[in-house]
């Protein structure tokens, strides 16, 4: 097949709320540079920063502080978090929402006196996440949608990049894509190149993330050799719509705030379970509460579709469709009654906190390559607070947008790739193509099973290896197995294929990852180390590929801010 090329000073890969900021910022430090945004999906309709229902953590708010901030982000990480990346994230927080407000156009929910709302999110100490009604995502991705439109920013729409391609002599060439809507290969070179494709664990039965996400970043990122962290960390969201098999709607996220104001989690007798499990009740973390509905499911307790139900009508039904309204009407579309009555939920994959290593700076171990946003790693630790997964995507974007017109600038030209590497990955995009069409769906299920029954929620040795080894064969089959229709545009089926390899990928890595890791903390938990370990000799796991094998390894957290035991609240209060 023809290769068509086209070259850009700056290459952003997704259009989230990471790639939107990270186009906007590059735009403003160096207005003439070359900026291009290549995306799966359509520009400010795809990814997951738009589905952000809750809201955004910041601390603005009297009696708050970003140390405060920074202790709820690293309580909640169980001290695995790297703490320069939590720092930028917290300190930076503030001045995104304010540039959020007065420069991109969002307006969030206001207090009677003017200031901004910060609704309740459990696992923190301050009602700090600030939100417009619990569709948070849709005014602050539609407010950059028509910022970016309104700049001379080139749009790669319905672009799905396979390959970090390197030059001949290692430094980074730029990226392979496919244009998906005329089915034509395309190699864009690049001065610098952010990744920015959103993570997202869509290989569980049961997940959130948009069907757009397939973890393709961290698949490229993986063949590429970077070495990924904390793989094993998956967020389970507690409350995930269970609407029955037959509808996209199940796994879809009920947002935390409805636990946040008060929302029952009940067992099929009505019994309200929580108590046996955490003094926060619903209010715990996300991992204790996903974990306590598995155990109750495991149990047997559940409701006609298998999960659980949340109840919030003792708050009163009128409160709940005035302050919930975009879940109330969710889920009166899948014909149950929010406000007033019960609804059956089960907990979902919705976060993937593993991802590249980066500095604080975005810049990765590869010179040119960035990553920000759900790609990335480290911000959050074991567990990532609700409401920092936007802040993250938001404040680390704006600092890739900065800091990429810098690197261009001190390292200028765009080298040629390596045309060896470039056929092999070429070949390998068009593998499905050469094979007898098979029945994709069917290891698609196998995989969401998988993932589901030995690498979810609860985890222990034998179901980790058992899962490595369906992995395998799930892989194995996979590359035997064609597409039915050879015509290369909008060919669904080969995107398809190419997500199953990509997730199949990536699913290899957070079991080994799982399998590595012998404690439990935060949403990694295996039933036979359920001990968290010492926390002052904390490791987190380091993923690489190395002669086609993936190896683990364990490096040691600095505690370059706080150690385990000290608060820096307490310290800035000594200090005053
Ligand atoms: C239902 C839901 C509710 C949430 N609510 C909250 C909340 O209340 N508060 C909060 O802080 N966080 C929330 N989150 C998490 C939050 O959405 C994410 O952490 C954040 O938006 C990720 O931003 P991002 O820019 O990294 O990725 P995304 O916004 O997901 O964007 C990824 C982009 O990459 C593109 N892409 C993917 N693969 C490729 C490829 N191969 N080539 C090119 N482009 C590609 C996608 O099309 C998309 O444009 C929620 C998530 C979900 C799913």
């Amino acid at each position: 097949m023809e290769l068509e090329r086209l070259a850009t000073d700056i290459l952003i890969l997704g259009s989230g709320g990471a790639g939107l900021f990270a186009a906007l910022h590059a735009f403003k430090t160096k207005p003439g540079l070359d900026i291009t945004i290549a995306t799966k999906g359509l520009l400010g309709k795809c990814g997951c920063t738009r589905m952000v229902q809750g809201g955004y953590n910041v601390a603005l708010h009297p009696g708050d502080s970003v140390e405060r901030h920074f202790m709820d982000t690293m309580e909640g990480g169980k001290w695995l978090p790297h703490q320069e990346l939590a720092w930028t994230l917290v300190s930076t927080a503030p001045e995104r929402v304010r540039e959020l407000e007065n420069e991109i156009g969002c307006f969030f929910d206001r207090n009677p006196d003017g200031t901004l709302h910060g609704k309740a999110f459990a696992g923190q100490t301050f009602d700090r996440t600030v939100h417009k009604g619990d569709l948070t995502g849709i005014e602050i991705i539609g407010r950059l949608m028509e910022q970016v439109w309104g700049r001379p920013i080139r749009r790669l729409e319905e672009h799905r990049a396979i390959a970090l391609v390197p030059a001949k002599d290692g430094s980074l060439a730029g990226v392979l894509m496919i244009d998906i809507r005329r089915g034509t290969l395309r190699f864009v070179s690049a001065g610098a190149v952010l990744l920015a494709t959103g993570g997202g664990p869509t290989m569980y039965r049961y997940h959130t993330p948009s069907g757009d996400k397939s973890m393709d970043g961290l698949a490229m990122a993986l063949r590429a050799g970077l070495p990924l962290r904390d793989m094993e960390m998956v967020q389970f969201h507690p409350t995930g719509l269970l609407a029955g098999p037959d509808t996209r709607m199940t796994g879809t996220v009920l947002e935390e705030g409805l636990r946040g104001a008060g929302g029952h989690l009940l067992d099929r007798s009505m019994r309200r379970f929580m108590a046996d499990y955490d003094k926060n009740l619903e209010r715990a973390t996300r991992d204790v509460v996903s974990r306590a509905m598995y155990a109750e499911m495991k149990a047997g307790r559940t409701t006609p579709h298998g999960g659980l139900y949340i109840s919030m009508g003792h708050l009163g039904p009128e409160k709940v469709a005035k302050e919930f309204k975009g879940m109330v009407e969710r889920c009166r579309d899948c014909g149950f009654d929010l406000a007033g009555g019960l609804v059956e939920v089960v907990p979902t994959a919705h976060y993937f906190m593993g991802g590249v290593i980066c500095r604080p700076d975005t810049s990765t171990q590869w010179p040119g390559l960035f990553v920000a946003g759900e790609d990335a790693s480290g911000m959050h630790g074991a567990n990532r607070l609700g409401g920092n997964g936007v802040a993250n995507s938001t404040v680390f974007g704006g600092i890739a947008g900065e800091v990429m017109p810098r690197w261009i600038a001190a390292n200028p030209g765009r080298p040629a790739p390596d045309d060896e590497v470039l056929e092999h990955e070429m070949s390998r995009a068009l593998h499905p193509f050469r094979c007898k069409p098979g029945n994709l769906n069917a290891l698609r299920e196998r995989l969401l099973d998988a993932m589901w029954d030995d690498v979810g929620v609860m985890r222990d040795a034998a179901g980790l290896k058992r899962a490595i080894e369906t992995l395998a064969a799930i892989e194995a089959e996979l590359l035997s197995t064609g597409i039915a229709d050879d015509d290369h545009a909008f060919n669904m089926g080969w995107h398809d294929w190419l997500n199953l390899r990509s997730l199949t990928e990536v699913s290899g890595v957070i079991a080994r990852a799982a399998l590595r890791r012998e404690n439990s903390r935060g949403a990694h938990f295996r039933t036979d180390f359920p001990e968290p370990g010492e926390l002052a000799t904390s490791t987190f796991t380091v993923a690489r590929l190395h002669a086609g094998e993936i190896e683990i390894t364990d490096e040691p957290v600095e505690f370059t801010h706080v150690k385990p035991g000290e608060s820096l609240i307490e310290k800035r209060v000594a200090a005053e």
